[in-house]
């Protein structure tokens, strides 16, 4: 037994009422902890000051003017002091976001420790405080401003994207507006459905209540749709109902998510790309999935798939400047697809050269391992030679491949060739890194290449 509140008439029924908790606590061998009780008195609807009850080991003091009572941590006068809680709340949750922000954590493992150790602070008292809406949007945004503070989410980010799971390529953040109404949904649906005698009170009490503090006028103005049907009500607990009407305004609430980011003008690009069925789209959203990016990486690869670099394009658009012109070639728009596939000065640098290297390299090392084939410890040590073979397997690197036929235009140098002699197999791996509009016609280009040698 515990968080115990009595109400009674009079001082003297309150005693008593007291009296026999305090003798079945006994009964049980518990103790009464006086430290943590206290009493108030009301006349006519105000708080009264009175006596103390005493008892003969101990007494439970009168709740002061402006003391107040934490009752499952919430504070509590006559009434919940609504504007109190919310100070406090928002203080300790502003706290717990700074020191997660501070953290060594990865960007995902920030996210995940905001959803779980700093929500929670304001979801707890949902419909128990009232929040007006405005409260609720200014926690919002000073979450998205910090985040951009601590490089989590770049300046401007696609909002929706922010808040959807990171299996549709979000970022995993619980949005506190979404998370209110959904409490707020199943709250009220639960008030609605429930049979309970002493449910029914509060529902009375909460039709009574005005449209912006009554938890179920609440819940129909967010819900609106999904709380119709009430065939289900007399078959299924009131609990059940209000957790799948909960579920239920998820879903839709990632749906307009996705939708938003959809349309969103420069963002929404990458997720069309992102549908189309040459995209393996679970693989291209599992390095958002597995979170390992350290520190900004993250955000960095956010924001130029969603084309929202500051690169001169982007300056030009939100009017900081009058030339969009690459700043290298001075020849094409600067847009980060430009920057990371095509500008030919970059190219002529040998930039995406050594960028295809690396992959290459990884491959090799990561295939020398499959294989038992020798290879250096740390991948950073690893220099492929041209020819590595266990006298099963032979693996080429970057080496002509000698058809012997005529080929087409020129030689053939795939990137890696691993050659299995028992079973007379060539698997021939060539490696592109094209941007991501560019998969689809990089695929077809590759296959297109190695045509010539199919046995006819
Ligand atoms: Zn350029």
């Amino acid at each position: 037994m515990d968080d115990l509140k009595l109400y009674a008439e009079t001082e003297k029924k309150l005693v008593s009422l007291i009296e026999n908790v305090k003798t079945f606590t006994e009964d049980v061998c518990m103790e009464f902890g006086f430290d943590k009780c206290a009493k108030c008195t009301i006349k006519k609807g105000k708080k009264t000051t009175s006596e103390n009850i005493r008892f003969n080991d101990g007494l439970i003091e009168d709740l002061g003017e402006d003391a107040t009572y934490k009752y499952l941590g919430i504070e509590e006068n006559l009434t919940v002091e609504h504007e109190k809680m919310r100070h406090k709340v928002e203080q300790e949750y502003t706290s717990r976001l700074k020191k997660i922000l501070k953290s060594e954590l990865s960007p995902k493992n920030k996210i995940t420790a905001i959803n779980q150790l700093a929500i929670p602070v304001i979801t707890y008292g949902f419909g128990i405080i009232d929040w007006p809406q405005y409260s609720i949007n200014r926690l919002d945004t000073k979450t998205r401003k910090l985040l951009t503070l601590h490089k989590i989410i770049y300046r401007n980010q696609c909002m929706d994207r922010i808040y959807l799971p990171r299996r549709e390529g979000g970022l995993g953040l619980t949005e506190i507006n979404h998370a209110y109404r959904a409490t707020i949904v199943s709250m009220g649906k639960y008030i609605k459905s429930s049979t309970d005698m002493t449910i029914e009170i509060v529902r009375d009490h909460h039709e009574r209540l005005p449209q912006q503090t009554s938890v179920t006028k609440l819940a129909e103005n967010f819900g609106g749709v999904i709380l119709e049907n009430t065939a289900e009500v007399y078959d299924n607990p009131a609990t059940q109902i209000a957790r799948k009407k909960r579920k239920k305004y998820t879903e839709i609430e990632t749906d307009t998510g996705k939708q938003g980011w959809e349309q969103h003008k420069r963002a929404g690009k990458f997720l069309e790309e992102l549908k189309q069925e040459y995209i393996d789209r679970d693989a291209s959203l599992q390095w958002l999935k597995s979170g390992r990016l350290p520190f900004d990486e993250e955000r960095l690869i956010v924001a130029s798939q969603d084309q929202g670099l500051l690169t001169n394009r982007l300056k030009k658009m939100a009017g900081l400047q009058a030339n969009g012109q690459c700043r290298f070639c001075h020849s094409a728009i600067e847009s980060p697809s430009h920057l990371m596939s095509a500008c030919p000065i970059l190219l002529a640098d040998g930039l995406y050269t050594a960028r295809h290297n690396k992959v290459c390299k990884y491959l090799h090392w990561k295939i020398c391992g499959e294989m038992q084939l020798d290879r250096a410890t740390n991948i950073w040590e690893h220099e492929p030679p041209p020819i590595t073979s266990n006298g099963k397997v032979t693996v080429f690197y970057d080496k002509d491949i000698q058809a012997g036929r005529y080929i087409k235009d020129k030689a053939i140098k795939p990137d890696i060739v691993i050659w299995n002699k028992p079973e007379r197999t060539a698997l021939i791996i060539d490696v592109t890194v094209p941007n991501d509009f560019g998969l689809n016609r990089a695929e077809r280009e590759k296959i297109t290449k190695y045509q010539d040698l199919k046995m006819i």
